[in-house]
């Protein structure tokens, strides 16, 4: 896979994450999901997991600056492979910072795919979502459930429902997702970058449309 930078964009629950870690495993794609960083600042209780924790745990968006500085200092590293974006940027003023930074190194945003579904489908899928302590797999109760209950298929770690998978905070994930991230897909569809893929379609079907829609790209 040539050095291009990726997004995926949807609402919680549409697979995005699913898609990243196939991305990742398959075509070389370095996976940067900002909620997995949160997640792991959270668990090692760091001066910025602190910060996030009530932010994320409740479903609403960490502020710009915090994540621009986590996203900054993952790019002071890795600007220039072949990265996939996932859960970012989800504000116009991330999807600046992200040209900004990106434009500093003769690079840009190459494609924005919107991996779309409904809304009761998401509460329909993250209810019944779970995911591994120790590798961050995610299993779903439906559609893909554990072989043993409560433990993870590859790694034999514990699996838990995040806290922000219930359903009360899920309705307000997908608020701020209507009302904050949105605008983000005409910002990329103004300049020609966005594609919609729909996420009902399922995993395999939505995974090669994507790999189609990255092959069409020329840099
Ligand atoms: P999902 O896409 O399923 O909502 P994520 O793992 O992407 O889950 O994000 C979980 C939480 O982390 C969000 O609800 C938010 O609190 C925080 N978060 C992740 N990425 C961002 C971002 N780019 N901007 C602001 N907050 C973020
Ligand atoms: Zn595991």
């Amino acid at each position: 896979m040539k050095a291009m930078n990726l997004i995926l964009i949807g609402p919680p629950g549409s697979g995005k994450g699913t898609q990243a870690e196939l991305l990742r495993e398959k075509n070389g794609f370095v996976h940067y999901s900002t909620g997995e960083v949160f997640r792991d600042h959270i668990r090692r209780k760091t001066a910025t997991g602190v910060k996030v924790e009530g932010y994320v745990t409740s479903g609403k968006l960490v502020p710009d600056d915090v994540v621009l500085e986590v996203v900054n200092a993952f790019l002071a590293e890795n600007v220039g492979k072949p990265i996939l974006f996932d859960g970012f940027p989800r504000t116009i003023p991330q999807a600046e910072g992200l040209d900004k930074v990106l434009g500093a190194n003769s690079l840009k945003v190459d494609l924005a795919v919107l991996v779309d579904l409904a809304d009761d489908e998401v509460v329909k899928r993250l209810t019944a979502r779970r995911q591994c302590r120790s590798c961050s797999k995610i299993f779903n109760l439906t559609f893909k459930p554990p072989k043993k209950d409560g433990v993870c298929d590859d790694c034999g770690g514990e699996l838990y429902q995040r806290k922000d998978d219930t359903e009360s905070v899920i309705r307000d994930r997908l608020n701020t997702y209507h009302q904050q991230t949105e605008p983000v897909l005409d910002y990329y569809s103004a300049q020609d970058k966005l594609q919609r893929i729909e996420g009902a379609m399922g995993r395999d079907r939505v995974y090669e449309e994507i790999l189609r829609l990255t092959g069409a790209v020329s840099s």
